[in-house]
């Protein structure tokens, strides 16, 4: 082994030789049960942050762990690459608009350009040793997907599960398509509540709106039914100020008694509740706000208007009128639309929906069907589940996405499906060959998207394409922001197309943060360092430790100084390996030595730990793992166990020639199980110093080709042995030291108490005592309690 590491020369080595000797390949014939793992295909959006080094890395691991374990693992990986953030993408990017340009133009440079993003995705991927078997990999834009998205789409349609419906729907003015619940993001903004008084049987009634631009949209007043102050208004007839025309007042209990003056405005559409009201109370609509978030023009006074200056010039006419009792300065909390950040409006329209709502109870069962690591995640899907008050809206009035494999009858509105083997279709450029129920030919294609959630939601099929049955999977993974998405939206359809489940176990990661409670993400441009600038000045390994820091679902920090640590753990392998190394050059194992009772503690603590990582890992729990693992390799085997036998590995002559090939023995049994826990964290290095060495005895291509040991019974008798022995080294070091002597230093007497049990085992120490302490003698004495 050289002298020093040389990362960047050799983990581009390991790459192409994993690459090329296909280690990471699934074969569902080979050996093993199949452990499969469903891994969010990332949205392609732009740049690559830590974020995605971070939680990526923390899957890959669990991976790594699994297949060294004896499971056969599948684990793919695909490319979300249409919908909305892709389009922004490409806007960014081209500097264009897709509503200035045919869209078959702009879909043709969503396709180039998403290429050269995933190239990217793919080339971090591989930079960081990930054991994809890439030839599973897919997109979700990919005519194979395309295809199983509109086939599932069908079939939802034909369960009665996918309807269409024309009603007030969420919407973005800015993105101008509709949009889902689970897309809706909260900002607080500073605004104004304004006292409007209405006039009813000649009295004035006053309401407190935020949104007094939609007056024109009012279409009743709502009071209490236990308000006592305004029981004598209701069923009476309220004139709208400014405008002039009479409506309705009526009673809901969803009205405060304490809000405002307990007196609101229904107006189409201000908000969820109107639009509820609207339903509920079967009232008019009246337009106000139109798709692009301009006024109608046959509003008076602010026809034409945006909603921002309509609410101004709206204020400035009631105050000219002395129509404006009180305009308070408030600052309240409203919906975004969290891809672009403007305020959602809610208009009517025709758009397609998958029913949600009525399956609440069922997919709140199923949260509890699941194992959720870390468990607290699960409160996060039920408290979503609960607060549904949308059926999922799944067309977008976009561009780039899976086409709706529909058209409707141009006579009477009749919508009519593709057909299986059509799939995939576009039916802006295939038309409809059948005839309506109402004998007219003529059909009208269907332009809206399907939501990109619609398709990633079906990850469990689109993994099965291949015809190997997968579901329920063994894992899905991802950060804890897609709960209410990824996570719910999987569960519903794999519910409706399977009745399965989609998985067994979820495993949530954290974020990684910039700031104090800020999240890195490329749109603010804070991660200072691109992850493949990171992995060349500091290598991949490096960087996967670090990911390994974190408890699972516990969001981080991110900082190079926090490398530091990374980087001292790789240079104490290496010097590690290398030193043991030299000293096992003539291991011998035709006959195994009689073991030395130290060596039998470095085998067992090495047992023990390879028990307790792995059953942290098989919770997930990879930064545990990795503490225990680190534990084992600094304190027990660097600073104590080396320690203590290089002695013995030095001098034969002094300690025996069967006493050197115990010590061998436990070295070999302990670095080569240090090397294959590490390989999950750090699979670059180990495997380096596997095939330098290890390889020539343990016949495996490569380290992640072996499997961990499966200890069961633990020696407690010889590891109480080894703490009390590490407890003397330790005493005795301090000794030295605050008596300002070399740890080379002679010291005159050592005297070792100990129990009657372990009397034995430091008898038979007694040379590796003298040597590391350098005590001229040893005297053992049986303490008795
Ligand atoms: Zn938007
Ligand atoms: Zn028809």
């Amino acid at each position: 082994m050289e002298k020093n590491y040389n990362f960047g020369q050799i983990e581009k080595q390991m790459q192409e030789f994993w690459e090329k000797e296909q280690i990471y390949k699934f074969n569902q014939n080979d050996e093993g049960k199949i452990y499969s793992i469903d891994t969010p295909p990332p949205t392609v959006s732009g740049s690559l942050h830590i974020g995605h080094i971070f939680s990526y890395t923390q899957a890959e691991m669990i991976a790594r762990f699994k297949r060294m374990q004896g499971y056969n693992v599948f684990y793919p990986f695909g490319f979300d690459d249409n919908g909305l953030p892709t389009e922004r993408l490409v806007e960014r990017d081209e500097g264009i608009l897709a509503k200035n340009m045919p869209r078959s133009e702009f879909i043709e440079k969503c396709i180039k350009i998403t290429g050269k993003y995933e190239a990217e995705f793919k080339q971090l991927w591989q930079s960081l040793g990930f054991s994809v078997d890439w030839s599973l990999q897919y997109e979700t834009i990919s005519p194979a997907v395309r295809k199983i998205s509109q086939a599932l789409f069908l079939e939802l349609v034909q369960m009665g599960k996918a309807y269409t419906k024309d009603s007030p729907v969420l919407w973005c003015t800015e993105c101008q398509t509709s949009i889902a619940q689970a897309e809706l993001d909260s900002k607080d903004i500073d605004s104004t509540f304004n006292y409007i008084p209405f006039i009813v049987d000649g009295k004035l009634l006053q309401v407190a709106t935020t949104r007094p631009e939609l007056l024109y949209g009012c279409v009743c007043l709502f009071v209490n039914p236990n308000d006592e102050r305004y029981s004598k208004y209701v069923g009476k007839a309220a004139t709208v100020p400014l405008y002039n025309y009479d409506i309705p007042v009526l009673t809901d209990d969803k009205v405060s008694l304490e809000k405002g003056t307990g007196v609101v405005m229904c107006a189409t559409f201000g908000d969820s509740t109107d639009a509820d009201w609207v339903g509920e109370h079967d009232l008019p609509y009246r337009k106000v706000i139109l798709p692009n978030g301009c006024i109608a023009d046959e509003v008076p006074f602010i026809g034409g208007l945006k909603v921002h200056a309509a609410r101004k010039e709206i204020i400035k006419l009631l105050e000219d009128n002395k129509l404006l009792f009180k305009s308070e300065h408030i600052t309240h909390s409203v919906a975004v639309h969290e891809r672009c950040g403007k305020e959602i409006e809610i208009i009517p329209s025709k758009q397609w929906y998958i029913d949600v709502l009525s399956g609440k109870e069922r997919f709140l069962q199923a949260a509890e069907e699941i194992n959720w690591y870390p468990e607290q995640m699960k409160s996060r899907y039920i408290a979503w589940v609960e607060n549904l008050k949308w059926d999922w809206c799944i067309s977008r009035q976009r561009y780039f996405g899976v086409p709706f494999p529909v058209w409707y009858c141009k006579d009477c509105g009749k919508a009519a499906f593709a057909k299986t083997e059509q799939l995939p279709v576009n039916p802006l450029e295939t038309e409809y060959n059948g005839v309506c129920e109402c004998g007219c030919k003529e059909f009208i294609p269907e332009s809206a998207v399907l939501d990109t959630w619609a398709t990633s939601s079906v990850t469990p099929q689109i993994n099965e394409r291949f015809g190997l049955p997968l579901v329920p999977m063994s894992m899905r993974t991802h950060a804890h922001e897609i709960i209410r998405t990824w996570t719910f939206y999987t569960i519903v359809r794999s519910l409706y197309h399977t009745g399965k489940l989609p998985w067994k176990d979820l495993m949530i990661s954290g974020f990684v943060l910039a700031k104090k409670g800020e999240k890195i993400s490329k749109s603010k441009n804070n991660n200072g360092l691109s992850p493949a600038e990171l992995i060349a000045d500091n290598s991949a390994d490096v960087l996967r430790y670090w990911a390994a820091s974190a408890r699972l679902g516990t969001d981080t920090f991110f900082s190079t100084d926090e490398l530091s640590v990374s980087k001292r753990f790789i240079t104490k392998l290496w010097n590690a390996a290398k030193f043991v190394i030299s000293h096992l050059q003539d291991i011998d194992f035709t006959a195994k030595p009689q073991l030395m009772p130290i060596d039998r503690w470095m085998i067992e603590r090495t047992n023990e730990t390879i028990m307790k990582a792995a059953m942290l890992l098989n919770e997930y729990e990879i930064g545990s793992a990795r503490h225990e693992i680190d534990e084992l390799f600094w304190k027990d085997f660097c600073d104590n166990f080396v320690e203590i036998v290089k002695e013995r590995l030095y001098q034969p002559d002094i300690h025996g020639a069967e006493e050197r090939r115990s010590g061998q023995y436990a070295l070999y049994y302990a670095l080569l199980n240090i090397l294959k826990m590490y390989a999950i964290y750090v699979p670059h290095i180990t495997e380096y110093i596997y095939q330098d060495f290890f390889k020539s005895f343990e016949q495996s291509a490569s380290i992640h080709q072996l499997k961990w040991e499966k200890p069961e019974l633990i020696d407690e008798k010889i590891l109480m042995f080894g703490k009390k022995l590490k407890e003397i080294v330790s005493d005795m070091r301090k000794y030295k030291s605050e008596n300002n002597l070399s740890m080379k230093a002679e010291i005159d007497c050592l005297l070792i108490k100990t129990t009657a049990e372990q009397f034995e085992y430091f008898r038979q120490s007694e040379k590796d005592i003298l040597a590391c302490s350098r005590a001229k003698k040893v005297i053992i004495s049986i303490e008795n309690h």
